[in-house]
């Protein structure tokens, strides 16, 4: 094949370059002053990942200055919110170090909104900070562009190298550059993963023209769970699936509308509707219903009934707020600042929130791990404060030798969001140059032929296409080859109607489970012939690989764990209870890479904070 490789030596490999991994370039360097740091990113750091088009609030911050919250509280905010399972030890690792973090998005020109009053940040909620964060990425990716040695755009990293002289060690990564088609090595002594979480594993409510319209961002394509599965890392909580209430066919959000503007919801027929499933939700889950905060998933729970019973759809009661114009103004601006489309929405709808209350919807499911749900890699904790079994060396460092990993990619760490990604980016890198600094003078060996290999591996699906196309004379149906589109929609599907999606109302069960996991396994095979005709389509190939991979994961840990632990997330139809005799516990799995097996286990949960 005549395509240019071209190698890149250093210390600390970043893959990607969002929130976790600007946190993490800009840390490497404070500590690691001599080492060389390198980022690998498949878009453009300036703009990239889930913060892409900015943020209104910043989810995360404690206010311990101001004896607003401490770590602690946050750990059991976070408790509640997911039913009682996160890692303790690092919630409170990044709850305790997350408003130095803030500090420093101000002190390089993040502006944010204060209280006229007392100066501080103005609270959206108990967590949350409001900001004018059009430019919060391209602030934070200036910083980490002022500390790493290097910064490659346009890299899709596909595959981990690992290290051939020892069994369970990284040793960089692979990818192309989806504009020069140029294969890229990366040798690299310690490598953090912070490549993003999944959309489009499920069938999104919008299809057809509206495809591309997501909740989360549709180019998640879950590269960080899939390059951590490769490459043999225990994943953890994948079944913890997140569905979020949103404004309907924008996907807005609505947290500054409940917190800040106090607008509520109620049914088609404006009636309140979450004390009609109380005693329902109670007989599914017991005296967890009566937590305060409510837990998200329990107040879904309480929509999708009403929804099914008839009484949809469920409207955000607007018109009160919106006569005021101050909250009308911030109403708008919320949109305007973090989520465009749902503006337009409304326009081509003919909504306005000031005299017409919108529809919300329950979105399809995505695997994320810094949101509100804890999907991601099973990784060692801080050292003061782990328990034995959650600590194996260097904080943030995955099951497998030198592989670290920040934000979404990491698991059991849910309410990080933007900020509390980026202090994980920062956790993550400086226990990596620790680990770099004990390896000392350690070799490592990558072979050629492992380079060699996975760049026949990276291209084939364009060698796929070129033989193929010849066989038909026209259209996008080939006996030789599946167009990457082709194999989403066939993705999606499975795991819509299989695996617990919103055509079947988030519901499964174990034969449900068993099939949809042999029709992925099917897909694997299948995929192996998919089809790329450009560049653009060899990257959506690997995305759509990626995915396959965090949604196998997803349906094996939504098979083991037999209960239904968050209603409003997903069902298992045959153990409608949630079970905490037997299930209150973590979720651990391992995808053998060689023979493509998975092992399922159990972990304890274990309580730090009283
Ligand atoms: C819709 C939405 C709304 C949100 N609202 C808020 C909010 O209001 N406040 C708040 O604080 N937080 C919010 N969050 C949460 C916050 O955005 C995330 O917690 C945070 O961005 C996660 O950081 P990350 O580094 O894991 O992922 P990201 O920031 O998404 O970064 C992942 C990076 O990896 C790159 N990448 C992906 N695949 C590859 C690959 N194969 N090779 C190379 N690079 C790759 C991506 O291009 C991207 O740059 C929101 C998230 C979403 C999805």
């Amino acid at each position: 094949m005549g395509i240019k490789t071209v190698y890149e030596d250093c210390d600390v490999l970043v893959v990607g370059g969002g929130m976790g991994g600007t946190g993490a370039a800009y840390e490497a360097r404070y500590w690691g002053r001599n080492l060389k740091i390198v980022i690998a990113e498949k878009a453009n750091i300036d703009r990239s990942g889930a913060v892409a088009q900015g943020l209104y609030a910043i989810n995360c911050y404690m206010g311990t200055q101001w004896g607003e919250n401490n770590p602690e509280d946050h750990v059991r905010y976070a408790r509640n919110d997911l039913m009682g399972l996160v890692r303790e030890d690092l919630a409170f690792d990044m709850a305790r170090h997350v408003d130095s973090a803030v500090h420093k998005f101000e002190e390089w020109g993040l502006p944010f909104m204060k209280n006229a009053k007392t100066g501080r940040y103005l609270r959206e909620g108990k967590w949350q900070i409001m900001i004018h964060g059009e430019s919060f990425k391209p602030i934070v990716a200036n910083a980490a562009r002022n500390s790493a040695d290097k910064i490659y755009n346009r890299i899709m990293v596909t595959h981990l190298l690992m290290d051939e002289s020892k069994g369970n060690r990284v040793g960089g990564a692979v990818g192309f550059n989806v504009r020069t088609g140029d294969y890229h090595v990366f040798r690299a002594k310690a490598v953090i993963v912070a490549a993003g979480g999944a959309s489009h594993i499920f069938k999104p409510r919008s299809v057809g023209e509206g495809m591309g319209r997501t909740w989360y961002a549709p180019w998640s394509s879950g590269s960080a769970y899939a390059l951590s599965i490769q490459a043999g890392a225990k994943m953890t909580q994948m079944e913890n699936r997140i569905v979020l209430a949103r404004f309907k066919d924008g996907y807005g959000p609505v947290g500054a509308y409940f917190l800040h503007l106090k607008t509520y919801t109620q049914n088609g027929y404006g009636n309140e509707y979450e004390s009609t499933w109380y005693d329902d939700t109670k007989a599914m889950v017991g005296e967890y219903i009566d937590h305060q905060p409510t837990p998200t998933c329990l107040r879904n729970h309480a929509f999708i009934q009403e929804v099914k019973a008839g009484r949809g759809p469920i409207h955000m009661v607007t018109k009160e707020a919106f006569q005021d114009p101050h909250l009308e103004e911030v109403g708008w601006e919320n949109f305007l600042g973090m989520t465009v489309s749902q503006a337009v929405v409304w326009a081509s709808q003919d909504i306005d929130p000031k005299y017409i209350n919108p529809e919300l919807t329950t979105s399809e499911p995505y695997v994320m791990g810094s949101h509100a749900t804890c999907s991601g890699a099973w990784c060692s904790g801080p050292e003061d404060i782990s328990p034995d079994e959650y600590q194996w060396g260097y904080n943030r460092m995955m099951t497998v030798d030198g592989l670290f990993g920040a934000g979404d990619a990491i698991g059991g760490t849910a309410h990080a969001f933007s900020s509390g990604s980026f202090t994980e980016g920062r956790l993550a890198a400086k226990a990596a140059v620790k680990y770099i600094r004990d390896l000392r003078n350690e070799n490592m060996e990558i072979s050629d032929k492992q380079i060699g290999d996975f760049k026949q591996t990276i291209f084939q699906p364009m060698e796929n296409y070129t033989i193929g196309r010849n066989e038909i004379t026209g259209g996008t149906v080939s006996p030789s080859y599946l167009l990457p589109i082709q194999g989403l929609q066939r993705l999606e599907k499975v795991m819509d109607e299989y695996v617990g999606g919103t055509s079947v109302n988030y519901m499964t069960n174990d034969k449900l489970l068993e099939r949809g996991i042999q029709l992925l396994d099917v897909m694997e095979e299948d995929f192996e012939h998919i089809g790329a005709e450009d560049l653009h389509q060899l990257q959506r190939a690997w995305e759509l690989k990626h995915r396959l991979l965090t949604a196998q994961s997803v349906a094996q840990h939504t098979l083991f764990r037999e209960e239904t632990r968050w209603p409003g997330y997903y069902y298992r139809g045959d153990h409608m209870k949630l079970d905490d005799e037997n299930w209150h516990c973590l979720t651990l799995s391992r995808r053998d890479p060689e023979s493509g097996e998975w092992q399922m286990e159990k972990a304890p949960v274990y309580h730090i904070v009283d």
